[in-house]
């Protein structure tokens, strides 16, 4: 199937490729030609794992390629995807000028019937406005479809060729039998593909972040309770975990959710309900709990240096929203460095991905180092912020070694505190 993907940001250039590795003849587009050319030679804009080599293959195969100009893709493409951004309004709601001018850019190239298929994350009822929106461009008929994305960055080629489920939300029979095939090579190990209205695809999209957001911040509440009690909540998370009912995935205790889904998704959902005069008591407790949380460990480092952070140096390790990917938008590393910044202290930080964009975000306003135990020389105390994997096996008493001051912040509870404290570190972690 030939296909055009409108936007080539984590989703689009993820969904893009894996369509090709599938034998479709793939054209993807952007706005940002910096972005556009680097692709052209071979420069990846994001780090994902498996996706350089994944790019490269189905460009040598000339499956997969990349353009600036819409009209060129949308010419040759039975399907065009909508893969844009949908960022926040002051308000919370989702803006949707993206959405709504690749709408027009479709509507007014194409040439003959079209699937224009809504990858991009957006309110219920954007099918019906995205409808609206062509038909004021075009004669040529059009189905509009609603496929939401549930891919998670660091795991996004895994998570697009081996889904849980595909949600389909079409009215047209033509345009949902054009997606299933288009699809049916991702579920042949028997997931579903889910055929349902454009609403209830809309919807299932913010329902799923929310509930996933909801159990984030759950953990964290009962955190703070085991710190008060004296609990340790890893031992609780694995006490409620092999509840079945209950299962294990988003029900670690850390710095609160970040990225570019959660915290936007919830505020659109809570948007959403305040335009249909309903609110959303559980959710606005979630984003309210969230934001809690980003700064508890601030108020703990704070603690342990008698409230003067004043001319202290910090080393985090870690700046990515997540471990395998760069993405810092919204990540609690933002947040834990300003506030410690604000109150006088100095940071350095590593990350093994997202140096280039914290540099990007954060400017100068903190110090990079290339290699973790570096980063800690001349340090206050470590402060442990996304999970990399190469975190977990750290020598304690190396880290105590480049230390100034023996002290351990873990925001995601990946060291066992007694291990750290034999060392002669002081521990502090997240419900423990
Ligand atoms: P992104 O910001 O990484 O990428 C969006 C891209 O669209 C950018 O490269 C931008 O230059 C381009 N663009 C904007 N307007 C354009 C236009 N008119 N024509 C061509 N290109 C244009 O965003 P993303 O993270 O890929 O997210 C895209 C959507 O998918 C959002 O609605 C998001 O909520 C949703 N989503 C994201 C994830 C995720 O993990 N990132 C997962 C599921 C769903």
């Amino acid at each position: 199937m030939r296909i055009a993907i409108i936007g080539t940001g984590y989703v689009g250039l993820v969904v893009g490729t894996c369509f090709a590795e599938n034998g479709n003849r793939i054209t993807c587009v952007d706005l940002d030609e910096d972005k556009i050319n680097g692709l052209k030679n071979g420069i990846i804009p994001i780090y994902e794992p498996g996706l350089k080599e994944l790019i490269s293959r189905n460009v040598d195969e000339g499956r997969l390629t990349f353009t600036t100009d819409p009209a060129a893709a949308v010419k040759d493409a039975l399907v065009c995807f909508i893969a844009v951004g949908t960022p926040p309004h002051e308000d919370g709601s989702a803006d949707l000028k993206y959405v709504l001018a690749v709408a027009r850019d479709i509507a007014t190239n194409m040439d003959g019937y079209r699937v224009v298929v809504n990858k991009s994350t957006v309110p219920v009822g954007t099918n019906r406005l995205v409808r609206e929106t062509m038909a004021e461009f075009t004669d040529h008929p059009f189905d509009v479809v609603s496929n939401p994305e549930f891919l998670k960055e660091g795991a996004a080629i895994d998570d697009f060729m081996k889904p849980d489920r595909v949600v389909i939300g079409a009215d047209s029979e033509k345009a949902s039998e054009i997606m299933q095939e288009l699809y049916a090579p991702f579920v042949r190990s028997g997931k579903p593909i889910l055929c349902m209205d454009p609403l209830s695809a809309e919807m299932t999209k913010y329902a799923a972040n929310s509930m996933l957001a909801t159990r984030i911040s759950f953990m964290n509440e009962i955190a703070a309770l085991c710190e008060a009690v004296g609990a340790d909540v890893n031992q609780v998370r694995k006490g409620i975990g092999t509840d079945a009912r209950i299962g294990f995935p988003f029900l670690f205790a850390g710095a609160g959710y970040g990225g570019s889904c959660f915290p936007k998704d919830v505020r659109a959902l809570m948007k959403t309900a305040e335009k249909n005069d309903l609110q959303m008591q559980i959710i606005e407790a979630v984003e309210s709990v969230n934001n809690q949380q980003k700064s508890r460990m601030i108020q703990k480092i704070s603690q342990h240096f008698d409230g003067d952070l004043a001319g202290k140096h910090f080393t985090m390790w870690g700046l990515a929203f997540k471990p395998n990917t760069d993405d810092m938008r919204e990540a609690p590393s933002i947040i834990i460095a300003e506030k410690l910044l604000e109150q006088g202290a100095t940071v350095t930080a590593f990350d093994p991905e997202a140096i280039p964009e914290s540099k990007r975000i954060l400017g100068d306003k903190i110090s990079y180092a290339h290699d973790a135990l570096a980063a800690l020389d001349n340090a206050d105390g470590l402060i442990l912020i996304t999970e990399w994997n190469e975190f977990r096996h750290v020598d304690p008493s190396e880290i105590k070694n480049h230390l100034r001051q023996p002290v351990v912040f873990d925001c995601r509870n990946i060291w066992n505190p007694a291990t750290i404290r034999a060392a002669g570190l002081t521990y502090y972690g997240i419900g423990v």
